[in-house]
């Protein structure tokens, strides 16, 4: 049997093979160790029933290891030139799909219909190309695709943000919208040595688990985002200032004053301290009053 794709002896053997040259621009940094591969598939939960989506396969790493624990693994990968390496280093598999498509292009509800049986539970795994982690993650929960859970590898500082509980330093509007449609962890931090070549920040692995229900009522979801961004809008002012500068136009003081009164929500406090069951309170006061 043949060495896995990982191994540093490996990668570096396919690498040579294809003289490919990394693409920065791409987010290409390589997952070069076996035991965090399979750390990653083994804390996504995936099983003999998964469907799973990947994002960014590069030479194949991840996706092997999701192939032998998965039913099926479809990855998306927008290099043109890790298309020929993949076919050649995935040989072996007969339960994987390549599509050529930019991740933030792709229409996946048609690609998941297409290629996963109806009702099968869906992961998406991934070692995350990092200049895009935020807009990716944000597609993927407001999309309203049928996916139980979502394993990925970013930044360190973003996963603690998109973590992150009230109060603590990392809690912003950013944990407040992953939060409203997952249950966000962070399984573990990882170290750069397990990347070729290594990136600037550190790494870790974030799960998000899907929420079948919001876990607030809002009755307006673009307002209350558009107020929990306004409330964290300078960090070190109050809530009563920042949402009076936010709502100038649509809210007199005395009105911004009568608001936080009926939400019972002291207007001295600052956004970092609010949970998002008080948050969807003071949306829906201010909602109300419009
Ligand atoms: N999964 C591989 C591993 O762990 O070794 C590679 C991970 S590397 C961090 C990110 C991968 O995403 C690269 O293969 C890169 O070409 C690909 N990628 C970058 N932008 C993409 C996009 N918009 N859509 C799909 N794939 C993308």
């Amino acid at each position: 049997e043949q060495k896995a794709i990982a191994t540093p002896k490996r990668t570096k053997e396919i690498l040579d093979k294809y003289s490919f040259a990394f693409k920065k621009s791409l987010g290409q940094n390589f997952l070069i160790d076996v035991n965090v591969l399979e750390n990653i598939v083994e804390k996504a939960g995936v099983d003999e029933e998964s469907g799973v989506i990947e994002i960014g396969p590069g030479i194949g790493a991840l996706t092997e290891q999701l192939a032998k624990k998965a039913d099926k693994v479809l990855a998306f990968e927008i290099d043109q030139r890790l298309l020929p390496i993949l076919n050649d280093t995935l040989e072996p598999y007969e339960n994987i799909r390549i599509v050529h498509e930019d991740i933030l292009k792709a229409n996946v509800h048609e690609v998941i219909e297409e290629y996963f049986q109806e009702g099968q539970p869906i992961h998406v795994v991934a070692n995350l190309p990092y200049y895009i982690t935020t807009p990716i993650l944000m597609n993927l929960l407001m999309d309203n695709l049928p996916i139980t859970s979502i394993n990925v590898m970013i930044q360190k500082e973003v996963a603690d943000r998109m973590a992150a509980e009230p109060g603590s330093k990392s809690y912003g509007s950013l944990s407040i919208a992953v939060q409203y449609y997952t249950e966000a962890s962070v399984v573990m931090d990882v170290p750069k040595t397990v990347f070729m070549p290594q990136p600037n920040v550190g790494s870790a692995i974030l799960r998000l688990v899907m929420r079948e229900e919001p876990p607030v009522q809002v009755d307006n979801e673009p307002f209350y985002f558009d107020l929990v961004r306004a409330s964290f809008g300078q960090r070190r002012k109050t809530l009563m200032n920042n949402l009076s500068r936010h709502f100038k136009d649509r809210f007199s003081k005395d009105e911004i004053r009568e608001g936080l009164e009926e939400a019972s929500i002291e207007g001295g406090r600052r956004g970092e301290s609010l949970s998002m069951a008080e948050f969807a309170r003071l949306a829906n006061t201010f909602y109300s009053m419009l």
